[in-house]
């Protein structure tokens, strides 16, 4: 018997399988297009194993609140056709086997407390920087949700004196995602984020914005380790910068773990959110 997985992102789908001890022994990419054919291409792909559970981490927003008639919903998202959309409700027209269903983000936190660079601590926060931002959280073993899921990448911040632009953000304009998200950097320089390597004064505004969003994660909830991930913080530079700002921000004002071992990447690399998947699959399997 296998775990299913599917890390549901905007430009691509992973879906993975894998033994009972969460190895995985197939794994395919596919690139989203319209919920139809996407998801075509995720049951041809489940239909060769047999399944006992799956666990999926989407983009978002999702509806996560069991007692709502949309759980299992994308909500609102702008991307064309995927608004309200009956992920799971689709899904288990499928395979009628137990099903874990949250954010992307959480399941990458998930899998990184279980089995990566937060295996030894009590919690952890899970951040990526990359298309959008998004964070979630780790607390007492279990992913943290509320009401909803938390939407940590649009929390205010702070401009930095030095920044004239005005945040890519529809909602908000300029929250952590409005001015610092991939697309932001792009839109401020007029140059992809990966082309401004070397140019010092990105990396330091970057870091000005990260640090400050980790500054209030950690008077909200003081996880014991930060692990940001995602296409920009492929800019290993940011690390130490960003150390540097959080020590400046926060002023002392509370303990902290040491830095170098509380802010780090994430140790799953790339697998982070579909390892996530399967441990969250495989518990939604016990809950049976
Ligand atoms: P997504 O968020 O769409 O799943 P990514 O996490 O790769 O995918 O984020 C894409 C964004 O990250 C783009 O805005 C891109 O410019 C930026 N990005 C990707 N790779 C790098 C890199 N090596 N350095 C800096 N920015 C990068
Ligand atoms: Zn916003």
């Amino acid at each position: 018997m296998y775990y299913g997985a599917v890390e549901a992102g905007g430009t691509k789908f992973v879906c993975a399988v894998s033994d009972e001890n969460f190895d995985i022994i197939h794994r395919v990419s596919i690139p989203t297009t319209s919920p139809s054919e996407t998801l075509s291409h995720v049951f041809e792909f489940f239909n060769q194993y047999s399944l006992q559970s799956i666990g999926i981490g989407s983009f978002g927003p999702i509806d996560v609140n069991k007692d709502s008639d949309k759980y299992g919903y994308i909500t609102s998202t702008p991307k064309p056709g995927w608004g309200y959309f009956d992920f799971i409700g689709t899904m288990k027209e499928k395979y009628n086997i137990p099903m874990a269903w949250t954010t992307d983000v959480n399941a990458a936190a998930y899998g990184e407390f279980r089995q990566g660079s937060a295996k030894e601590n009590g919690s952890c926060l899970y951040l990526t920087v990359g298309t959008g931002i998004g964070g979630g959280a780790v607390v007492d073993g279990n992913v943290l949700e509320g009401f909803g899921h938390p939407e940590m990448g649009h929390i205010l911040v702070r401009k930095h004196p030095d920044d004239s632009y005005e945040g890519v953000c529809p909602y908000h304009q300029n929250c952590l995602e409005g001015v610092a998200s991939g697309p932001a950097i792009e839109k401020r320089y007029n140059k992809k984020a990966q082309e401004l390597a070397s140019d010092q004064k990105v990396w330091e505004l970057e870091a000005y914005y990260i640090a400050q969003a980790l500054v209030n994660y950690t008077l909200i909830l003081r996880p014991e380790k930060f692990i940001l991930g995602g296409g920009v913080m492929k800019q290993e530079q940011l690390f130490p910068l960003i150390r540097q700002q959080f020590v400046t921000l926060l002023s002392d004002y509370v303990d902290t773990p040491a830095l170098e071992k509380s802010i780090v990447m994430p140790e799953l690399e790339d697998n982070a959110a579909i390892t996530g998947c399967l441990l969250l699959a495989a518990e939604a399997k016990e809950q049976i």
